[in-house]
């Protein structure tokens, strides 16, 4: 399908110019609005912004509704700390080397690390790649158009996030259309070009992975958009 079909627009964000204080209290208020969506529920899940060289990541096991804004690590491109949280108890979150696959394989501005029941119920649906077509918010998507059939991958869960690193990896290079990875049994990976975008790629990609879960309940087919 043309690029034409899609409304998904990328010249039409304001230029984000953030200072460090903004970007700070946009982790908070994001965190207390996907705590509220069921995405990051009992610590689970991550948020992270990049603002120039700087990428700003939530600490690790912290009620994602209750961040403190001093307690935000600073990275740099290679991953490395360079500005610690304030309660020196806190440890980066977990989710930092997958979040580093998308700032340095997809030049994100924003990557956001979902537990929503939506994306874990989908990937029990679906075997190697989540598959689905012909739902309108397909548009939302980046470069994605109703009609085509659109792909995310589905690697295996391991005990520990940091383990996902090297199999993340090979799946955000394998499927360049994807805006996301799944985690089978644990939820998805999903970046943008900046905080807004990443922000709407997760709404339309959670509104198609609930979509999916419950077209299969209705006994037809996800991956057509249960048209036949
Ligand atoms: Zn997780």
């Amino acid at each position: 399908m043309a690029e034409s079909s899609t409304q998904e627009t990328s010249d039409n964000q304001p230029h984000l110019d953030l200072t460090e204080g903004e970007v700070r209290g946009l982790i908070c208020e994001l965190g207390a609005l996907f705590y509220q969506l069921g995405w990051v529920s009992g610590t689970g899940g991550g948020i992270s912004i990049r603002r120039g060289q700087e990428i700003f990541m939530a600490p690790s096991g912290v009620q994602k509704e209750r961040i403190d804004s001093q307690d935000i690590f600073v990275l740099d491109m290679q991953g490395k700390v360079i500005r610690e949280a304030v309660n020196p108890k806190l440890k980066v979150s977990a989710c930092r080397p997958l979040f580093m696959h998308a700032y340095r394989m997809r030049d994100a501005g924003a990557v956001i690390h979902s537990h929503s029941m939506n994306a874990m119920l989908t990937t029990l649906i679906y075997e190697s790649h989540f598959s689905i077509s012909n739902i309108e918010m397909m548009k939302g998507i980046k470069g994605v158009g109703v009609f085509d059939q659109h792909h995310v991958p589905i690697i295996p869960n391991t005990a520990h996030e940091a383990e996902l690193e090297e199999s993340m990896g090979e799946a955000v290079e394998a499927n360049p259309k994807s805006q996301a990875v799944l985690v089978r049994g644990h939820g998805v990976y999903i970046w943008g070009r900046d905080w807004i975008h990443a922000k709407t790629q997760a709404e339309c990609y959670d509104y198609l992975f609930e979509a999916a879960v419950k077209i299969k309940q209705l006994g037809l087919d996800p991956q057509t958009g249960g048209q036949s």
